[in-house]
């Protein structure tokens, strides 16, 4: 499924009504014959196609407000007018049916896992079982996901991650028996796994509490809230440097006070591989090395490398402009003083090194403080591709908002998928649609920008 499968997974909720259905499949509008329409890429009956196949389904081609769709940071507005969602199931009679497309319903997969479309009486079947686990959910208007991608259906996603097996996944899969199709999915495709394995996985941990916890971390990146970054210096006595510390991070680069300079050197990066863990810390996603992973040194004086870690969208901007992605290289020295090495991203080709964390990144997704041994990681596979950054005295970006670290935030803004953003996002599931502090003042500060000599 690769990184798809992640944004899969916010498209549950309305097709959970399809169960609730019951029986008749064919009530709720979608197209039974599974021969008549594919996901295959560049085929006559795949998903590029579906709206030329039959005149009824035109809409699946020219349909301007169709489903799926990404739900991008960006995109989205935060209302509380909504309301909550008001579900009022009752247990129904149900039966399971292989669309040849996807699977309705539960443990009685493997008894149709061989059967050609097969449709079997299931029993009742309690929709209330059907956890969901939060009261946040995105909502716009769209279509159905298969022909004939009727519109004006009103979708609410919910925001909460949840979790299933992979044999779960693997089980309803096969289920399906449309198998020999190619099994890169496309987004589209994906709807079907995530339908299916919202299902099961509600059923088979039913025991389970799922009391949510709101929120309990001790700070947050909302603005006007009691834990925002304007408070984070009123929160704890030892946090006061939020609040009231003159060298706080992060900046704007603005080229009017940005002296060019040479003396500052290259950034001498000594890194090696070392056994690391991936950690979801509730705000950020963090990559820890256990076992020294090098160092760098500035102004002769070494820093370890430590850990890294990710804020979407960039809290350091170059000229008022905002990035998509930054990555923080935290190092500390021996006497305690942090140096912390920043490479900024706007949206484009992937980030090799991003990319190679991918599958770690998906299998924290919906873990609760999850804390999970990678592997041997080498930072030297970080690429910063310039020699060019530009240097101030800060502090940390985060609560204690330690003060006195020195930055040197490198020139060359490089690239990074939406998909990388949003997985590293995603994986965090804090609710928070970002976590980056907003600018601090500079408060009479010098940022200088090293340019070798030529
Ligand atoms: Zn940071």
């Amino acid at each position: 499924m690769g990184s798809s499968s992640v944004q899969c997974i916010f498209f549950v909720f309305i097709i959970l009504n399809f169960i609730s259905l019951s029986t008749a499949a064919s009530s709720h509008g979608e197209v039974e014959d599974e021969h008549e329409f594919n996901y295959k890429k560049n085929d006559d009956k795949g998903p590029e196609r579906w709206g030329e196949i039959k005149p009824e389904w035109e809409m699946c081609g020219k349909g301007e407000i169709q489903s799926p769709i990404e739900l991008m940071n960006e995109r989205v507005k935060i209302v509380s007018h909504l309301g909550r969602l008001i579900r009022d199931y009752e247990a129904s009679n149900a039966t399971i049916k292989n669309r040849g497309h996807d699977i309705m319903l539960e443990k009685e997969l493997e008894a149709i896992t061989d059967l050609d479309d097969a449709e079997k009486h299931v029993r009742m079947i309690d929709p209330k079982q059907i956890k969901i686990g939060s009261r946040k959910y995105y909502r716009y208007i769209g279509s159905l996901t298969t022909p004939p991608c009727t519109q004006n259906v009103t979708w609410s996603v919910v925001r909460k991650i949840r979790t299933v097996t992979r044999e779960q996944v693997r089980l309803l899969r096969v289920a399906v028996h449309d198998t020999k199709q190619e099994m890169e999915s496309s987004p589209i495709r994906c709807i079907f796994f995530v339908f299916i394995i919202f299902t099961l996985f509600s059923f088979s941990t039913a025991a389970t509490s799922n009391g949510e916890v709101e929120d309990e971390r001790e700070f947050n990146y909302k603005k006007n809230d009691d834990k925002g970054p304007d408070r984070w210096g009123e929160i704890k006595p030892e946090w006061e440097m939020c609040g009231k510390g003159e060298l706080q991070s992060p900046i704007d680069m603005m080229n009017e006070r940005v002296k060019i300079v040479s003396h500052l050197g290259r950034l001498i990066r000594d890194y090696e591989a070392s056994n690391a863990t991936i950690k979801n810390r509730g705000h950020d996603i963090m990559l820890k090395f256990e076992d020294g992973a090098g160092s760098i040194k500035i102004n002769g004086f070494q820093y370890e490398l430590q850990q890294l870690h990710w804020h979407s969208p960039s809290e350091h901007t170059v000229n008022g402009r905002r990035f998509a992605l930054e990555l923080h290289m935290v190092h500390e020295g021996k006497n305690g003083r942090m140096a912390v090495v920043t490479v900024l991203y706007k949206i484009g080709r992937a980030d090799t090194f991003i990319r190679s964390l991918e599958k770690e990144l998906e299998a924290i997704t919906d873990l609760d403080d999850a804390e999970k041994h990678v592997r041997m990681i080498d930072p030297k596979q970080i690429k910063i591709g310039s020699r060019k950054y530009y240097r101030y005295i800060g502090s940390l970006t985060t609560p204690p908002c330690t003060q006195n670290v020195t930055w040197s935030v490198v020139r060359k803004i490089r690239t990074v998928t939406r998909e990388q953003v949003r997985l590293l996002r995603v994986a965090v599931h804090d609710d928070s649609l970002t976590n980056a502090r907003p600018v601090q003042p500079i408060n009479k500060r010098m940022v200088h920008l090293y340019r070798p000599r030529v």
